[in-house]
């Protein structure tokens, strides 16, 4: 396997998920100790656009619990106790927590999209977590007729099993790309190929976060509050069941 969206921009460590976000487990070694542990590979998510850390176990002489991870100049893994430079460790991430944000990140692509392209929505933010997740956005006047409609079109689109994939694209071939773009080009990794996800043919956007492999993993979604945030701004909130 090549590993094509191994890192970003100059990091040291190998970003595992961003190839397979299935991965459990894995052997790493450490690299650094800065801050916290920086390894020479990693399964670990850390804390970006919306998607929490993951959650887990380092297991070198002893078992470490990995509290945090974030994304500095380089991933680092916050831990109870400190191992050693050199040290062989064995990462395994708390799963059930993980799928269950990889199905939550899936889930507000479609929503965010649909949102969008056939309700008129301006996103402007999201929060994703292992029950529900939320979403900001920009509509004068919403319902709860509009929630019911959009549920219903989401789960339609979730129900066609549609497949999700990683590509690998130009950032020119991005820019070009008709209503893909909701996120500011200048925030992304600066290399010249960017990751994207695309999700059927309902949403395709640069993502560095780690998705289901098809639609059908997700569930449905309910949509169970909207708050109002100001005068246009709105805050929706859903979950997921299988
Ligand atoms: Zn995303």
């Amino acid at each position: 396997m090549t590993y094509v969206f191994n890192r970003s921009g100059t990091m040291k460590t190998i970003q595992l998920y961003l190839e397979d976000s299935y991965l459990r487990e894995l052997d790493a070694e450490v690299f650094e100790i800065r801050d916290g542990v920086i390894l020479d590979r990693t399964i670990f998510y850390a804390a970006s656009g919306g998607q929490p850390s993951d959650l887990g176990t380092m297991e070198g002489t002893r078992k470490y619990e990995v509290t945090e991870v974030t994304k500095l100049d380089e991933i680092v893994h916050r831990t109870d106790f400190q191992p050693t430079v050199g040290e062989k460790v064995k990462l395994k991430i708390d799963w059930e927590r993980r799928y269950l944000l990889m199905r939550q990140h899936t889930a507000i692509h479609v929503v965010s999209s649909i949102a969008m392209k056939e309700f008129g929505a301006m996103i402007t933010g999201n929060q994703i977590n292992q029950d529900y997740s939320r979403i900001d956005f920009n509509f004068k006047d919403w319902n709860s007729e509009i929630s019911k409609s959009l549920q219903t079109r989401v789960n339609e689109e979730l129900r066609k099993n549609q497949e999700v994939t990683v590509l690998s694209m130009k950032r020119d071939e991005i820019l070009r790309m008709e209503g893909a773009l909701k996120v500011d080009l200048r925030l992304l990794p600066s290399t010249d190929t960017l990751r994207v996800v695309r999700i059927g043919d309902i949403d395709i956007q640069p993502d560095g976060g780690t998705h289901v492999k098809n639609t059908s993993e997700v569930g449905e979604i309910e949509i169970y509050k909207i708050e109002n945030k100001g005068k246009n701004n709105k805050r929706m909130y859903f979950s997921i069941h299988k």
